[in-house]
């Protein structure tokens, strides 16, 4: 997808790369807190699973109790550099940590570790398609958005306001749970744009499997900063809006927050920079407080943590040992089995989804039809089979198709071996036989329907022609009209045909047969 690197080229050149909303281009960075899947937590040996009894999961070290000293947790690293390897970063073979200060009554030590001046995964490119328009209009952009980095961190605790009347509850079970912060350049220019980026970097983090990716449990959430400015003008004063949980809310908040600076500007004030909250009750974002700056910090190297040495040696063992990404898989799919880039980008959206598709396709057929049998394969997956999932909320792993169905029918289409397929998908969709062993035996099984269901094609070319010979008779007019050029009558009499033939009849051999008689 290298192509896609112009969108910061254009937008360098002052080209726009997003639509303006009432003469205004929105400029949008990331910070997205993806919670690492470690058992247990940065810097001691409490368990990170979530759910626990407030306060089960807090060791010494989390409660910064005196005497207690951080120790690295090597996997929560390890994660960090899959990352950066999933997402072409430069790995820094040292980094440091930092002590974050401020505040907070569910920050115990006063402070948090952080990473700052020098951050563990350093750039960095996230790459996806962007769908704008609707129905035909649909239009399909390549968008990239640049990395700044991605740092590691600990959480903090959680203040508990409900059950306490007047009171505030602390829950140290979330203090110390790892993170990485990743962080954008102020690329994107829509909140379509920044959702879509949103949803591909939760793909990412998942499909590597360094983050379970749950958004309702807090173990992937973004915050959007946002702008507006008049084409070519300096960036804006940009508002920060926390934590959000759902892509939903994060596409209502990013265009609420957009209309109400636009409103600002246009009314005469100026943009204060901020810290904003979601409520997704009105819909609205409101200020939080004012934004501190780096300063308000007093970042400094936290001396209990020695410098993070990651070697060139341990960098290509990890590398070696990651599961083959998305990207890569798409673009091996483009080629191998010669799908159109955006096929192939819907089909790697998760693991489940991309095996799933390479199973139906080594199923459905032989080798050396492969390619047309995988673009059937991927046409049925994307078209009816999503819409199939979709309206039941299913996910493909839930799906009542699996892929020696899906595969068999592919193999009946692709052989001609029924006349209606979307009425056999019907057909094998509803039908309650099974579970099968296997593929042989779904075969055998939709045969058996076929038949039930009177859906195989009509093989008797002498039927056929009956049928032909006794519709051009009966349409002497759509016959005229053809014969006088009008290619559109044709179709009428396909038409007819195929409705004659309870739709078994194959509309290219009737087409053929249809404009051999008419020659004559
Ligand atoms: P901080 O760490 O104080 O939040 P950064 O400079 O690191 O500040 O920026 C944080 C995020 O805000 C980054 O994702 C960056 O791309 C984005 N950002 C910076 N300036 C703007 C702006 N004018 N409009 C929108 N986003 C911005
Ligand atoms: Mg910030």
């Amino acid at each position: 997808m290298s192509e896609t690197m112009n969108t910061f080229e254009a937008q360098q050149q002052g080209r726009l790369t997003g639509p303006l909303v009432h003469g205004y281009e929105v400029i949008i960075g990331f910070e997205t807190h993806a919670q690492l899947s470690t058992a247990s937590k940065i810097f001691s040996r409490a368990s990170t699973a979530f759910g626990a009894e407030p306060n089960t999961q807090a060791c010494a070290v989390d409660l910064a109790l005196p005497g207690t000293l951080p120790v690295m947790n090597k996997g929560a690293v390890e994660r960090a550099i899959e990352f950066g390897l999933a997402v072409n970063s430069h790995i820094a073979e040292r980094s440091i940590f930092a002590r974050k200060n401020y505040f907070y009554p569910d920050l115990p030590k006063g402070y948090q570790i952080s990473q700052f001046e020098i951050p563990v995964v350093q750039g960095g490119v996230v790459e996806f398609f962007l769908e704008t328009g609707k129905g035909a209009e649909v239009a399909r952009e390549k968008k990239a958005v640049r990395l700044v980095r991605a740092h590691l961190e600990e959480d903090a605790g959680k203040s508990l306001h409900e059950d306490f009347i007047g009171q505030t509850g602390i829950d140290l079970n979330r203090a110390g749970t790892p993170l990485l912060e990743i962080v954008t350049e102020p690329d994107m220019r829509s909140s379509a744009e920044a959702v879509a980026y949103a949803k591909e970097l939760h793909k990412i983090v998942t499909w590597i499997g360094i983050c379970d990716g749950n958004m309702q449990e807090g173990s992937f959430r973004c915050d959007a900063n946002v702008s507006v400015r008049k084409p070519g003008a300096p960036l804006g004063t940009r508002r920060e809006i926390k934590n959000l949980n759902s892509f939903k809310f994060m596409q209502q908040a990013i265009d609420y927050e957009v209309r109400w600076q636009i409103e600002q500007i246009e009314d005469g004030h100026a943009i204060e920079q901020a810290t904003v909250l979601f409520n997704p009750d009105t819909g609205e974002t409101r200020a939080m407080r004012t934004k501190e700056d780096a300063a308000d910090y007093r970042y400094f190297p936290d001396p209990d943590l020695p410098p993070l040495c990651i070697s060139e040696q341990w960098i290509e063992q990890i590398r070696a040992q990651m599961a083959e990404l998305p990207r890569v898989m798409a673009e091996r799919f483009v080629r191998d089995y010669g799908l159109p880039e955006y096929d192939a980008t819907q089909l790697t959206q998760s693991l489940a989804m991309a095996s799933y598709f390479e199973d139906a396709v080594k199923m459905s057929g032989k080798k050396s039809d492969e390619r047309q049998l995988a673009k059937l394969v991927a046409n049925w997956m994307l078209g009816e089979l999503s819409a199939q999932l979709n309206a039941r909320e299913l996910t493909i792993a839930q799906s009542p198709l699996g892929p020696e169905q899906l595969a068999a029918h592919v193999q009946f289409v692709f052989l001609q071996k029924v006349a209606n397929p979307k009425a056999l998908f019907k057909v094998i969709l509803e039908d309650q036989a099974g579970p099968f062993g296997t593929f042989d035996e779904v075969v055998a099984r939709f045969e058996q329907l076929i038949r039930e269901k009177d859906l195989a094609p009509m093989d008797d070319t002498g039927e056929l022609e009956k049928i032909v010979d006794d519709v051009i008779i009966a349409n002497a007019k759509n016959v005229a009209e053809f014969k006088a050029g009008n290619e559109k009558a044709l179709n009428a009499l396909v038409g007819q045909i195929m409705k004659v033939s309870k739709g078994k009849a194959n509309p290219q051999q009737v087409n053929d047969l249809l404009r051999a008689k008419l020659a004559s």
